[in-house]
């Protein structure tokens, strides 16, 4: 929706709004939220807010600190709770430098930044579907999150099982008061496991909406006294969380550019060259899409999260499944992304994978239709089927090794988040756990 400065002041007036969240993400994907009271409002419309960039990680250097925040107008959402204090409404903010130029390392221009690209090759959205996975944790009276979770409901159970559904019932209402479309709400697999899917938007939207849905989802959380956490894996032995991505290129006349009425199965030729690009750089795709040490403890088989890179029309199993809609809904579901990605780089990291296969027409290898989890070696060898990194270190060995990551982010972020992720590494892989210590201990 187009929002103007005199709507927004209308607004303010009428909902008695008294402060602004101003949101960015930095590259771990973190939402940033610098709160200003509504008399800083024309000083942010004219794009004069200044903060101090140097506190945000991977951000800036020192010496390069005063960094400016630019709102985007599209964005204005004034978040349904208020006390009486008044209101708070959310903008999210492009990051601009001291003299006034894209900041490099913001993940929302380097998408735009992409999206221009995919626009100058004839398309005009790139359209994004995602379904969030989070689990619902009990607190301590300190509101740390204790590893008892409040229900033991399953997949689709109704109540009185599922204790949670008035939980999500509230974030589904509270979401939609804020203008998203909500299509669907369900208890997942695990015990204390939810899913909360809504509806495609184009790409920057979509990873705005993403980062507001993680926070409206906490906000909703604490008031049961619960921790919401989108950890891609928190407990042993059940399903992980994931992140589905939905996706589609639509052209300028506003068609879904991957459907095609006599296409293979329906599907355009550029839909499979998305497609071969995906598959061609999932290695590397999953150092973004799967960008924490505990985002392969999900990425093992027999939990519904995939393993190997395949695409299939119907198995849950492969990596890309390619769901039945077609028409306007024709999309790929990309089922490696977890909640931990910064969405704005993954996002970017797939249209820039998806973009490079119809440049270089790459064509996909066949679907596979069988469960690849019960293929044996010999089977998966003959087939070509490859395996994901299974580890943060083995993805981001294929990050460095593909060209196409410094091309999806430029040269700032490419380096500033593989520095971030090899501390993170090494961070994990110098520290002794407690399973190292009950396996050794008595053994050695
Ligand atoms: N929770 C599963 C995962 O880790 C996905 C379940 C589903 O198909 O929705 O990806
Ligand atoms: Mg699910
Ligand atoms: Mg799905």
């Amino acid at each position: 929706e187009a929002y103007t400065p005199e709507k927004i002041k209308q607004m303010i007036k009428d909902e008695d709004v008294r402060f602004l969240r101003l949101m960015f993400t930095d590259l771990l994907g973190t939402v940033k939220n610098v709160e200003v009271p509504i008399s800083q409002l024309d000083q942010l419309l004219a794009g004069k807010l200044m903060f101090d960039g140097s506190s945000i990680d991977g951000f800036v250097r020192i010496e390069e600190s005063d960094m400016y925040l630019q709102p985007d107008l599209s964005t204005w959402m004034v978040f349904p709770w208020g006390d009486e204090h008044g209101k708070v409404a959310r903008l999210t903010c492009s990051v601009y430098t001291a003299a006034g130029e894209e900041f490099l390392g913001d993940p929302r221009n380097n998408l735009m930044r992409v999206l221009k690209e995919m626009r100058a090759m004839g398309f005009s959205d790139f359209n994004i579907g995602p379904e969030p996975e989070f689990f619902l944790f009990e607190m301590d009276e300190k509101g740390n999150p204790i590893k008892k979770l409040n229900d033991h409901g399953s997949y689709f159970d109704l109540a009185p099982m599922d204790l949670a559904a008035n939980i999500r019932r509230d974030m589904v209402l509270e979401l939609g008061r804020m203008g998203f479309n909500v299509e669907a709400s369900h208890h997942e697999v695990a015990p204390g496991q939810h899913e909360i899917d809504f509806e495609y938007d184009n790409a920057i939207s979509s990873a705005d909406h993403i980062q507001t849905f993680k926070m409206v989802v906490k906000t909703v959380a604490r008031r049961y006294g619960l921790y919401a956490t989108f950890m891609p894996k928190p407990l042993n032995g059940v399903n992980g969380s994931g992140m589905h991505m939905n996706m589609s290129l639509f052209d300028k006349d506003g068609k879904n550019a991957f459907f095609a009425e006599d296409g293979k199965d329906q599907l355009s030729q550029t839909a499979y060259y998305f497609l071969g690009g995906l598959l061609k750089h999932a290695k590397a795709l999953t150092a973004v899409c799967n960008p924490t040490v505990n985002s392969y403890k999900r990425l093992v088989p027999g939990f519904e999260a995939p393993v190997y890179i395949a695409w299939s029309g119907a198995n849950r199993s492969p990596m890309i499944r390619v769901p039945i809609a077609r028409g306007k809904g024709t999309r790929l579901e990309l089922r490696s992304v977890d909640p931990s990605a910064n969405p704005y780089l993954a996002i970017a990291a797939m249209l820039e994978a998806g973009l490079d296969g119809i440049k270089n027409k790459i064509i996909p290898d066949d679907p596979i239709d069988r469960n690849i989890y019960s293929m044996d070696g010999q089977e998966l060898k003959s087939d070509h089927i490859e395996k994901l990194p299974a580890t943060l270190h083995n993805a981001l060995v294929e990050y460095e090794a593909d060209p196409l990551m410094e091309k999806a982010f430029g040269t700032h972020i490419y380096q500033n988040f593989l520095d971030a992720k090899k501390l993170e590494w090494t961070s994990y892989s110098q520290n002794v756990s407690q399973w190292e210590q009950e396996r050794y201990f008595h053994l050695l």
